[in-house]
Order: structure tokens, then C-alpha cells, then sequence
């Protein structure tokens, strides 16, 4: 065997231990009790590894409760958010960096006591429209924040994921390369990219090239197609996705998100502009989901261990 083909065989196994979550909002749009236990047990009864609950509001959050349901049905959970404006650590504002800065302890605290072992989405500025560029200072102070987060973060074993998002969701980080500089400023192991194709098929040049550019960086990655619909059924290249995942040895979380005007309500709805109701069973979208991903998974890793060229 080849050094080549060795290592492209390592970086198969590796990724043959990528846990799949599936995004809450496939069930639920809330997380009271009715709703977190009929998304916990769904996403456990279609094979799921874990649950993404949404920790925009941690206030509606039951921890003994939605710990019980994780337990019975045998799944894992990891945190995903949005700051908003009144909470923006890149604002440069000291009033709105403190309250910022509250609440991802307090989420950190929520999902150290739940055992979630990730906690991702755009944890260093506002989850919305911005008007105008973001600022060094206001950067740099967010760079600030989630290196002290993190280091709390790490005495729990969490990873935090900076999402990368397209243009009209923040002005921080909308490229895996912004996502690479910035988690090199905070410098700590536990903070890493979290890469989600339907933003990246917005924002990179070459979404495979920006997957394995990222490298050790990525440390959580969402599917989505173009239109947040069933995945295939929009114009994202899948099969270079996972190829670049494999490829990269990438060993972390792989999480389905789509979005249907059925499901979710506001803020949500307003703010990534969900209008149109792209599927009526989120059984039936999370099961094709979960075999797809598979299929990919396996597809990529076979293409890899058959081939010498590092440009599959
Ligand atoms: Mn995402």
C-alpha cells in the first residue's frame, strides 16, 4: 500500500466515526416540554446520533427534563444560536459585549449540564442584516469574549462552532478563511469552524477547496442544499462536499438543517427569510436526510480509498 493510499485510507476511518444530528427545527419550533420530548424522541427513533436544539431562548429550556428524554431515547444534543443586536459582542458596545457575553455562559452552563458536547452558530456577532462593514475594534473584542467563553467552555469539553454565514446573516465571518483567521486569533483547541454548505454555496469560490483549506480547524458542519429542502433537491455538488469532508479527515458532528415555513415561527421565520413550505413530513425529509448523508458519506470514502489524485 502507498503512503498516499494510507492516508487516504486513515482519513476514511476517521471520518467513519462522524456522528449525524438532525437540527431540531425538522419537529419543533419551541422547546417546551410537548415539544422537546416529541423532537428528542423522533430524532432518536430515525437513527440519529444527536439532536441540535435551538438556545436562542435558554429561559425555555427544562434541563432535568430534556436530560431525561436525551437519556431514554440514547441520543446526544449540541446547542446551536444566533446573539441579536441587544447582545452583540462585535458591536463594540460595552453594554451589549457584557449582556453578550452573559448569555453564552449561561448557554454554556445549560449545555454543560446537559452533556451537549458542541455549541455552535454565530456566537461572535448579531444573527441578522448588517448595514454596514464590521469594525477592527468590534471584532477584536468579539475575538476577546469567545477566548474567554472558550476557555469555560474547555474545563467542560465543549467545542464552540463560529458559523460561518452568508452575507446577509452577520458582517463578521462569511467565509471558511474568515472562520480559519478568526479561530486562530481566539488561539484555543476547543474553538473551531462550523462550516454549513447552504452558506458556503453563497459565499466560496470552490466549496471543496474551502473544506479542506479549513482542515483541523472544522469542528462542526451542517448540510443543507440551496433551497433548505430535501438534501439533492436544490444545486449544491454533494458529492465534492463529501469528498472534501473524507478528505479532510474530518471526524466531527454532521447535521442536516432544513427550514420550512410549516415548522418555524418568528424570529427565525424573519430573519433567514423563510416564506415557502418546502416539505409537509419531517419524518419522511429526515429519513432521506439520514439515508443521503449516509450514501454520500459512504460514496466518498470509497471514491478516496480508490483513488491516488488529491483532487477527488
Ligand atoms: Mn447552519
Amino acid at each position: 500500500m502507498t503512503s498516499i493510499s494510507k492516508a487516504a485510507d486513515n482519513a476514511a476511518n476517521k471520518a467513519a466515526s462522524n456522528k449525524l444530528g438532525l437540527h431540531g427545527f425538522v419537529w419543533e419550533a419551541g422547546w417546551d416540554r410537548e415539544q422537546c420530548a416529541r423532537a428528542i424522541r423522533n430524532t432518536g427513533a430515525l437513527g440519529f446520533d444527536l439532536i441540535e436544539a435551538c438556545a436562542l431562548d435558554p429561559s425555555t429550556i427544562d434541563v432535568d427534563f430534556t436530560r431525561r428524554e436525551l437519556e431514554r431515547a440514547g441520543i446526544g444534543l449540541t446547542f446551536s444560536l444566533g446573539l441579536d443586536a441587544d447582545t452583540d459582542i462585535s458591536s463594540g458596545d460595552d453594554d451589549k459585549t457584557r449582556r453578550g457575553e452573559q448569555k453564552l455562559n449561561l448557554i454554556l452552563s445549560i449545555a454543560r449540564d446537559l452533556g451537549a458536547t458542541h455549541v455552535c452558530g454565530i456566537l461572535y456577532s448579531a444573527f441578522q442584516k448588517y448595514a454596514f462593514p464590521a469594525t477592527s475594534a468590534g471584532v477584536a473584542r468579539s475575538v476577546e469574549v469567545i477566548r474567554r467563553v472558550g476557555e469555560k467552555a474547555a474545563a467542560s469539553d465543549i467545542i464552540l462552532g463560529m458559523e460561518v454565514v452568508n452575507r446577509y446573516e452577520t458582517n463578521v465571518i462569511n467565509t471558511a478563511s474568515q472562520g480559519v483567521e478568526f479561530c486562530r486569533r481566539v488561539g484555543l483547541p476547543n474553538v473551531r469552524v462550523h462550516l454549513d454548505c447552504y452558506h458556503m454555496n453563497i459565499e466560496e469560490a470552490d466549496v471543496g477547496a474551502a473544506i479542506i483549506e479549513t482542515g483541523a480547524y472544522l469542528g462542526y458542519f451542517h448540510t443543507g442544499d440551496s433551497n433548505r429542502g430535501y438534501l439533492g433537491s436544490g444545486s449544491i455538488d454533494f458529492s465534492r462536499v463529501f469528498r472534501a469532508l473524507v478528505r479532510s479527515g474530518y471526524a466531527g458532528p454532521i447535521t442536516f438543517e432544513s427550514f420550512s415555513s410549516k415548522v418555524v415561527g418568528q424570529p427565525l421565520e424573519g430573519i433567514l427569510g423563510i416564506w415557502r413550505n418546502l416539505w409537509d413530513d419531517g419524518h419522511d425529509l429526515s429519513a432521506h436526510a439520514k439515508q443521503f448523508t449516509e450514501a454520500h458519506l459512504k460514496a466518498a470514502r470509497e471514491a478516496i480509498a480508490h483513488t491516488h489524485s488529491p483532487l477527488v
